[in-house]
């Protein structure tokens, strides 16, 4: 086993880490910083630059600057080997990377190591899209001797805001797209996680990205973030975090009609049909949630199992549950880690109140893990709730913590009304062995994506997000691209 611990306090000692603006780091125009703390014990790893809105400014106007300058003289063949210099950089790296995602975001380490097929693949796959953006020539209904084509133009500065949870895959989907496309970024990563983006930041300088093309401002949702999102210098903002974050931006936005994509919040449904392989769905129903200590946006946190098997099915469940580790990410047997933050940890827990109150019964878990060796940090025993109800909060709102509200359901038909009637719309699970009934509910579940007898397959060639209050746009996949090209007709008379 590696010596996890000797390697993190080489890694961050306590001191102040700057953010990114034109190839250069530097401090908060305000002079202003704020901490970056491990949440399994709440030391204080480094300090980071508040910036603000005049950080925001600078970095904008840098982002336009490499965009109209030297970035767009960039060939596509020279994006897409910068793409893969940036791939080899990081798969060199990738241990340091995933140690400091452990450390500022909690992540067990085991988890943050196993996505590197994830990660690089994202790099090689855009490095790949980037020599593939090509218009077309269309015949029109003009007479004499007029032609018309289209290009695909890079679409200007993008504004890339993200949540805490998956800071590395989480920058990589958006910084990877802008670089192949020929846009510039300014990325804002969240306050509980920006240690980690710092790094890529860096790495990708050492790799040889311009100055301006990448900038990063570390600061608050409400200040960097807000100001990103509502300036009239950036040309389009994708967004990952809260539906309600999600709102906010897509409302600023407005201000100089940038467009938006948004992959947001989700209550998503997991459904266990009566002939479902049970051995296989018990654990990748249980870690549909738990991993990550249910910090995750496609959570399956409504268990729907039918009712033959439902009481067998949730005990099981809870059997797995009851089993997982829980610690430090660093770690290497840890399977779950902290909740980011006291804030987060709060919401969790009024939650696991909340079920009891309106009628669920515990299955297993519902308290927070207290005692020797978990001061400091905030961690919950993964929880099952049943005799569940549809309107149940529990049943209804995004816990994003380790808790599945199980319930039986005793007909497709119905399951299907009852896994769509939410506002949301990011994914769904289905376990069945018959190839039918699997297609069925494939069809009709409302989810931007569905999995059949696995769950939370996620890959740099197969489009992600949501459908309903999950947000719109796509990432992964070729459609990926088309969220960074604007289509410009070109019309040639000859005569
Ligand atoms: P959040 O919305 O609070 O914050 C996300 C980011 O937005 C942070 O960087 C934050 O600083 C910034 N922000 C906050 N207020 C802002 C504002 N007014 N203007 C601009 N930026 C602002 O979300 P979170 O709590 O960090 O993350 C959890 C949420 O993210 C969950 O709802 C989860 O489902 C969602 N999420 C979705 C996906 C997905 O792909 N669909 C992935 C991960 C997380």
């Amino acid at each position: 086993m590696k010596d996890w611990k000797a390697s993190a306090s080489a890694l961050y000692d306590g001191e102040f880490r700057p953010m990114f603006i034109n190839g250069s780091w530097c401090e908060a125009r305000s002079g202003e910083v704020m901490d970056a703390r491990n949440p399994a014990d709440g030391t204080l790893l480094a300090t980071v630059p508040k910036g603000g809105k005049a950080d925001i400014d600078a970095a904008v106007s840098a982002a336009r600057t490499a965009f109209e300058g030297p970035w767009s003289k960039w060939t596509p063949f020279e994006r897409q080997a910068l793409l893969l210099r940036i791939a080899e950089r990081f798969e060199a790296e990738w241990e340091s990377l995933c140690l400091s995602d452990t450390l500022d975001m909690g992540m067990p380490i085991q988890r943050t190591l196993a996505n590197s097929r994830r990660v690089l693949g994202m790099l090689r796959f855009y490095a790949g899209q980037a020599v593939t953006i090509h218009g077309q020539t269309i015949p029109n209904s003009f007479p004499g001797e007029i032609y018309s084509s289209t290009v695909r133009e890079p679409i200007g500065v993008v504004g890339a805001i993200i949540p805490w949870n998956a800071p590395i895959a989480g920058s990589i989907w958006k910084i990877a797209p802008a670089i192949a496309t020929g846009c510039t970024v300014v990325l804002k990563p969240s306050e509980e996680a920006s240690l980690t983006v710092l790094m890529i930041a860096r790495i990708m300088q050492e790799a040889g990205l311009p100055d301006g093309v990448l900038n990063i401002v570390t600061g608050l949702g409400a200040d960097a973030g807000a100001a990103l999102a509502e300036h009239p210098g950036v040309a389009k903002i994708v967004f990952t975090g809260s539906t309600a974050t999600g709102q906010a931006i897509a409302r600023a936005a407005t201000g100089n009609l940038k467009r938006v994509s948004l992959e947001l919040g989700g209550k998503s449904p997991v459904i266990v049909c009566r002939d479902a392989d049970i051995e296989k769905a018990v654990p990748v129903a249980a870690m549909s949630v738990f991993a990550n200590s249910g910090q995750i946006c496609i959570a399956g946190s409504r268990l729907f199992v039918a009712r033959e098997i439902h009481d067998e099915f949730v005990r099981r469940v809870a059997e797995f549950a009851a089993n997982l580790r829980i610690g430090h990410g660093i770690q290497d047997d840890t399977d779950i880690g902290p909740i980011i933050s006291a804030r987060q940890a709060e919401r969790i827990a009024g939650y696991l109140s909340a079920g009891p109150t309106e009628g669920a019964e515990i299955v297993t878990g519902g308290a927070r893990v207290e005692g020797a060796g978990f001061e400091g940090g905030h961690f919950f025993h993964p929880t099952v709730f049943g005799g569940v109800t549809d309107d149940m909060s529990i049943a209804r709102e995004e816990i994003f913590g380790p808790v599945i509200s199980a319930m039986p359901f005793d007909d497709i038909d119905e399951v299907v009304a009852r896994a769509n009637a939410t506002p949301y719309g990011l994914a769904a699970g289905v376990f069945s062995t018959h190839l039918g009934t699997a297609h069925k509910l494939a069809h009709r579940l409302k989810a931007g994506s569905v999995w059949v007898n696995m769950y939370h397959a996620i890959d740099p060639a197969v489009p992600f997000g949501g459908v309903k209050m999950s947000g719109y746009g796509r990432e992964g996949g070729t459609e990926h691209m088309e969220e960074y090209l604007d289509t410009k007709a070109i019309w040639i008379n000859t005569d």
